[in-house]
């Protein structure tokens, strides 16, 4: 099988809402044109696959249960408005909180692209043609250290990392946009066909 491109989505502020450490499914809230924005994925046959940092794990805040629980709630979510991502991907490590085995020096901890590439090895992915879409610019590192493009959207943390702190942007976004559709929209657009 050919690989495909894929597009990479954060979770906290770029598909949900951010609102800090997600400890129970209630929390966890779809933006408002995520699910639009992954069923175009769906329908364009480009993966959409979550990457996400998930520390409140090592931190102890939750365990592994509630956070697959959250996760669950996700795609239960996705699922009512008819649309799937194709993978879920998570680093429940930090490098000097909480006990081993997630207290740990990590490699899929953005911005270390560890989610990415096992994402690429697992679902056959074609990183030239990706491209990471995150409200962070640890999102745009990760994405860079693979090869994907990488965009900025202005939801969650965005737009105050993107109005006040770009000067210390390590990787510059190749995209701006409002939101994840926004960023779908130029994935599809500039990245996919390539
Ligand atoms: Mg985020
Ligand atoms: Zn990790």
């Amino acid at each position: 099988m050919a690989s495909r491109p894929a597009v990479f989505i954060d979770r906290d502020g770029t598909l949900t809402e951010e609102v800090g450490y997600v400890n129970h499914p209630a929390r966890l809230r779809l933006l408002p044109r995520s699910a639009e924005a992954i069923r175009r994925l769906n329908r364009a046959g480009v993966a959409a696959v979550m990457v996400t940092n998930q520390a409140g794990i090592a931190r102890g805040y939750f365990s592994e249960d509630v956070l697959r629980a959250v996760n669950e709630s996700l795609v239960d979510q996705l699922a009512k408005a008819d649309a799937r991502l194709d993978g879920l991907y998570v680093c429940p490590h930090h490098p000097s909180e909480g006990r081993p085995p997630f207290r740990a020096e990590c490699e899929c901890r953005k911005p270390k692209p560890g989610l990415l590439l096992r994402a690429a090895a697992e679902l056959g992915l074609d990183l030239s043609r990706s491209t990471m879409v995150g409200d962070k610019p640890s999102d745009l590192v990760a994405a860079r250290a693979v090869g994907a493009g990488g965009v900025l959207v202005l939801t969650g943390y965005g737009l105050g990392e993107w109005e006040y702190r770009r000067a210390t942007f390590e990787v510059e976004p190749d995209h701006v946009a409002d939101d994840l559709m926004g960023a779908v929209d130029w994935a599809l657009a500039r990245r996919v066909a390539a």
